[in-house]
Order: C-alpha cells, then structure tokens, then sequence
C-alpha cells in the first residue's frame, strides 16, 4: 500500500486473504429485469454472504492482516450494522473480540445480528458521527485495532475483490450498479473493473436524501450531511468523514456518475426484487434496481451487473413492502 494509494495488487493480495472467510458468489441473470431495459442484466449475489452483505470481505482483509497480538487485544468499529456484524463475525472466526459502537438509529434487526455474530454492542449517541467518536476513544483507551467501515485501504481492497470476480464471471460486462454510502464498495470494484477494462461504466447509486458522498461530489470536497431519520436504505446512512482519505479521491477518480432514488421508488424496487426474483433485498440493495425501473441509469450497455449488497431488512417492514406493492408489480 504505497504512497497512500490503493492499487490492483492489493485487490489482489486481499483475493488470496480472504477466501477462507469469505464465500465467492454467484452472478445470476434477471430475466424481468433484462426486458425491462432491453438488454442482460445480472445480480452479483452478495446478499448471499455469510452475515448476509459483502461487509465480510473488507474486515476479513483487515482483520486477517493484523498481528496475532492484535487479534487477541482484540478490534472495535463503529457502522450502520452490516459492517459491525461483519467484523463480529469475522473477529470471532479468528479467535478475537469485537466492540461495535452504534447510535441509537441503527435498527432492532441489525442489533440482534451483531449480537448473534458475537460482537458486544456499545450504543452510543444519536448519529453514526457520535457512534464514530466513541470507536476512535476505544482504540486509544483500550488498544484496540479499528477497523474502519470504508474509508482504509485493507477495506476498500477487501470489496474490490467483487469487482475481480464479476471480471472473471462475465468478462464482457459493460455496466455495473453499485450502491453508495461511504463509498468503500464503490471505489474497490470501480479501481478494479476500470484498471481491467476502462470502457466498463461504473454508477453509484444513493438514496435522495443524506446522499453524502453525492453532496461531496457536487462540493468538490466532503461535506457534513444532514443524517436522514427514515429511510429505507439505512445501510447507506452516514457521512464519508470530512478528513477522508481515499474513498473520495478514488470515486471521484473512477467513478462514471452517481445517481439518486426516491424512498418510494426504492420501496417499490425491494417488492419488485421479490415478486419477480424471490430475492430479499434490504433496501440499501435494492437502490440499483430503482435506478434501472426508473430509467436514472445514464447509459445501460449489453451487459449490466446489479450488485445485490445486503439482505438485512425488518420482517415486517419487509412485509409491508410487499403487500403494498403487490397489486402494482405483475
Ligand atoms: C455498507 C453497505 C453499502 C454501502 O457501502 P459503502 O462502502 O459504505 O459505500 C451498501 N449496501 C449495503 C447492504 C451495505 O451494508
């Protein structure tokens, strides 16, 4: 990891880390989707991970990287949920303890999922900066090793591994969908799709509003957001830290575009993803698919890959969803 830089090799370095932790998915075809917009779509299957995101491929690169000394003083974060049950999960496979500072925002679903993983929860404050504060004292108080939901090189090289794989599943792909938050999936797979093929178009999507790296972008330099109370995509909530390192510069760098959904077009596109695909999507996933339905996809090639990011959703939001959509999606 030289002069600050995150690189192809050390997508690759990570690829022969992590595989014993991480599961490799499949890509599949979605045919409804593909008459939709006229040409193949794919869903990488991501929400098929153990702890169900791709939050496992980041902090199993980490984690594993660290000293065994370190592992067992053990790690700590601070996330949305799916990286804190990741990195519980991963903490435990290696032996290690795992503190996993939240705000008070973060859903009862994604509690409980730390909580089964292994990790112990420290709640703390009502925005993911509070939560975020509190993880940067416990590595000075108690020595842990923080292990940043996106903004580090060993995480963004982590989920760039997506990237390797969707090149080596379908090489002639033309157009990849990725969700945006903080931005480590977005600059891991845009690095390696463009540094293998640089005519591949690489979106992030984020949800209307509390769209921080949107709002970055539009600023030319991280800005704080307004944290959005309810939104489907709770998974994309969160700033991209003002004093960011990387994620910024290498979605700026690489990215094509990034696009914005509504809460009603992203409710419509997890019912739409189960209705016609039997997937379950939490809605931070399901923010590619609005972005097709709703022709927000500047260009769409042959060949489109939709990442399919998590499926941590509430049961009854989840159901909900689908009994009010159902009348409309045939
Ligand atoms: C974390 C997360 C994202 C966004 O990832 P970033 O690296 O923060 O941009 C998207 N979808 C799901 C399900 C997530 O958990």
């Amino acid at each position: 990891m030289s002069n600050n830089k995150v690189t192809l090799a050390d997508i690759f370095k990570a690829k022969n880390r992590i595989y014993s932790v991480v599961n490799q998915t499949s890509l599949i075809s979605a045919p409804d989707l593909a008459s939709e917009v006229g040409s193949n779509v794919y869903y990488k299957l991501e929400n098929m991970q153990d702890t169900g995101s791709f939050k496992v491929r980041g902090a199993a690169n980490l984690i594993l990287n660290l000293s065994s000394k370190q592992q067992e003083r053990g790690v700590v974060t601070y996330s949305t949920g799916n990286h804190g049950r990741a990195t519980a999960h991963v903490a435990q496979l290696v032996g290690s303890q795992a503190k996993i500072c939240l705000s008070h925002n973060v859903p009862k679903n994604k509690r409980e999922g730390i909580k089964q993983s292994g990790g112990e929860l420290v709640i703390h404050g009502d925005s993911q900066d509070e939560a975020t504060e509190k993880a940067r004292e416990l590595v000075e108080e108690e020595g842990l090793a923080m292990v940043p939901p996106f903004d580090d090189p060993y995480i963004i090289a982590g989920q760039g591994t997506i990237g390797l794989e969707i090149m080596e599943q379908l090489p002639k792909v033309d157009t990849i969908l990725v969700p945006l938050s903080g931005g480590g999936l977005l600059s891991g797979i845009a690095l390696a799709i463009k540094m293998i093929n640089p005519d591949c178009n690489v979106y992030g999507i984020s949800m209307e509003d509390g769209a921080a790296m949107y709002q970055s972008l539009q600023a030319d330099k991280p800005v704080q957001v307004a944290e959005s109370e309810e939104t489907l995509a709770d998974s994309l909530q969160g700033g991209i830290l003002l004093d960011n390192q990387y994620t910024f510069e290498l979605v700026k760098e690489y990215v094509d575009d990034t696009i914005l959904v509504s809460e009603e077009e992203i409710g419509e596109a997890i019912a739409y993803a189960f209705l016609k695909d039997n997937m379950v999507l939490e809605g931070a996933s399901a923010v590619s698919i609005a972005a097709l339905l709703n022709d927000k996809v500047p260009s769409v090639g042959k060949n489109t890959v939709i990442l399919a990011s998590g499926r941590n959703i509430d049961t009854d939001l989840f159901l909900s969803l689908i009994d009010k959509h159902r009348q409309y999606i045939k």
